[in-house]
C-alpha cells in the first residue's frame, strides 16, 4: 500500500510511557487514568472527565445515568456511524433518526419537528470534527414551548426540567466552536480514542461532564465511574490499600474502564496535540483544498468559519453531479492505485439493523445524496507531500476516467 488510510500516531515518547506503565507494576484503570482525566478536563475547559474504554460506552452510560429506557426517544442524525444509535437501542428506547444538513451535521430545524414529549436526548455528532451549532441546540432545548413538552420521569431530568444535549464528539477532539473547545459545548460530551481517532489510545474514550451548576459534577463522575465498574462501590486501587477490601455491589453495572496503559498513551501524546498533531492534520487539509479548488467537480468540505474551527480528523470530499455508482467506480481507480480512501459514513437506514427497524432512506435526502457523492481521503500525522501528491493524482485520474473529463 503506497498510501494507508489512518495509521495511528505512535511515536517514542509512546512506547516508552507503555513500557514504563508495564514495569510500574499497576497496569489497569490508576495513577495513569486519573492523570488523563485532570489533564483532559483542564484541555476541554470541562467540569469534569471520567475516562473509559470506548466512546461507546461513554455514550451508554450517559444514556443509563439520565434514565433513558422503553418508550423513550433520543433525536440523532440518519448521518452518522452506528454507534450513535445503537447505545439508544441497548436502553431500550428508540432512535429518531433526522436529517443533515450540507456541512454533513444535524439539522436543527429537524431536530425542532421530530421534538415530541417522548424525547428526552438530542444527540448531535461532530462529523469530520466539525463542531454542531451547540448555541443553537441548547436555545431550542431552553424555549419555553420546547420546555412544557418535556416529561420528566425521575429527579435527574426533573432538576434539568429540559431535553439533555448528549455530543458525540468522537470526531472533534481539539476543535473549536465561538472560542470553546469540544467537550465544554454540550451537557456531556464524548470523544473517543480508538485506533482511527486523532488522539489514540488503541481503544479508549471520555466523557466530559458539563452539565449547568444545579448539579455535582463530582457525583455525576462517581455515578458514571461505578456505573462502568459493575456498580462496584470501589475500584480497584481503592480496595489495594490494605485492610480495604470490603466493597459493595449497588447496581448491576457494566465493565467498561481505562487501563493505565491507554491513559499512559494519551498522556504521552496530548502535550504534543495542539503543537505536532493538529497543525499536521490541518497542514494536509489545505494542501487538498489548494490543488482540489481548480477542479470544478470538486466540492470542498468546510472545516473553518468565523464561528467553527474542525479537529481536522476527517477530509469529507464530494464529487458535484455524480451518483452513488460513479462514486463507488472512482474509487476503485483510487484504490488500483494503491491509495487508500473511505466513505464517511453510510446512513444508519442503508444498514440491516436499521433498515429491518423500519427507517427507510429516502426519508433523509441530504444525507442519502452526502453519502453517495463523498470520498473521504486519508489523512493521518506521517502522510508525507509526496504521498498527498499521489493520493490527488490517484483521485483526479479516478474522476477523470468516470467522468470521462
Ligand atoms: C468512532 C466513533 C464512535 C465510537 O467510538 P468507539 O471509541 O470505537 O466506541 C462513535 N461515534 C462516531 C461518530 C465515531 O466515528
Amino acid at each position: 500500500m503506497k498510501v494507508p488510510f489512518s495509521p495511528p500516531k505512535i511515536n517514542d515518547d509512546v512506547i516508552n510511557a507503555v513500557v514504563e506503565t508495564l514495569r510500574s507494576g499497576w497496569i489497569t484503570t490508576g495513577p495513569k487514568t486519573k492523570q488523563f482525566e485532570k489533564e483532559l478536563a483542564e484541555y476541554c475547559g470541562c467540569r469534569k472527565v471520567l475516562c473509559l474504554n470506548s466512546a461507546t460506552a461513554g455514550l451508554e452510560l450517559v444514556l443509563r445515568w439520565w434514565g433513558v429506557g422503553p418508550e423513550d426517544e433520543v433525536i440523532l442524525p440518519a448521518y452518522t456511524y452506528s454507534a450513535t444509535a445503537n447505545v439508544v437501542l441497548h436502553c431500550g428506547a428508540i432512535p429518531v433518526l433526522v436529517d443533515t444538513k450540507d456541512d454533513f451535521n444535524i439539522d436543527i430545524e429537524a431536530v425542532k419537528k421530530a421534538i415530541n414529549p417522548h424525547t428526552k436526548v438530542i444527540m448531535p455528532v461532530d462529523i469530520a470534527g466539525f463542531p454542531c451549532d451547540y448555541d443553537e441546540l441548547l436555545d431550542l432545548v431552553n424555549q419555553q414551548e420546547i420546555k412544557s413538552l418535556f416529561k420528566p420521569s425521575n429527579e435527574r431530568q426533573e432538576i434539568l426540567g429540559r431535553i439533555l444535549i448528549l455530543s458525540d464528539s468522537a470526531h472533534s477532539f481539539g476543535a473549536y466552536y465561538k472560542g470553546k473547545r469540544s467537550g465544554s459545548l454540550a451537557d456531556f460530551s464524548v470523544f473517543s480514542f480508538h485506533a482511527v481517532k486523532n488522539l489514540t489510545t488503541a481503544e479508549g474514550g471520555a466523557v466530559c461532564i458539563q452539565m449547568p451548576q444545579s448539579f455535582d459534577a463530582d457525583e455525576i463522575y462517581k455515578s458514571l465511574s461505578i456505573k462502568s465498574l459493575h456498580g462496584q462501590t470501589k475500584d480497584a486501587l481503592a480496595k489495594m490499600q490494605i485492610g480495604n477490601w470490603r466493597y459493595d455491589i449497588v447496581e448491576p453495572g457494566f465493565k467498561c474502564n481505562m487501563t493505565d496503559i491507554q491513559a499512559a498513551m494519551g498522556l504521552a501524546e496530548l502535550p504534543k496535540y495542539d503543537k505536532e498533531t493538529l497543525p499536521k492534520r490541518k497542514y494536509i487539509f489545505e494542501k487538498y483544498t489548494e490543488r482540489l479548488k481548480n477542479y470544478s467537480w470538486a466540492q470542498i468540505p468546510v472545516y473553518k468559519t468565523d464561528d467553527k474551527e474542525s479537529s481536522y480528523h476527517l477530509y469529507p470530499l464530494r464529487i458535484k453531479g455524480i451518483n452513488e455508482q460513479q462514486r463507488d467506480k472512482i474509487m476503485d481507480v483510487v484504490f488500483s492505485h494503491d491509495v487508500a480512501v473511505n466513505v464517511h459514513f453510510q446512513p444508519l437506514p442503508l444498514l440491516s439493523a436499521y433498515k429491518s427497524r423500519g427507517y427507510k432512506m429516502e426519508d433523509y435526502p441530504v444525507a442519502y445524496d452526502n453519502y453517495s457523492r463523498e470520498i473521504s481521503l486519508p489523512v493521518y500525522y506521517d502522510l508525507s507531500d509526496q504521498q498527498i501528491g499521489w493520493v490527488l493524482d490517484a483521485l483526479i485520474d479516478g474522476v477523470n476516467r468516470v467522468l470521462g473529463a
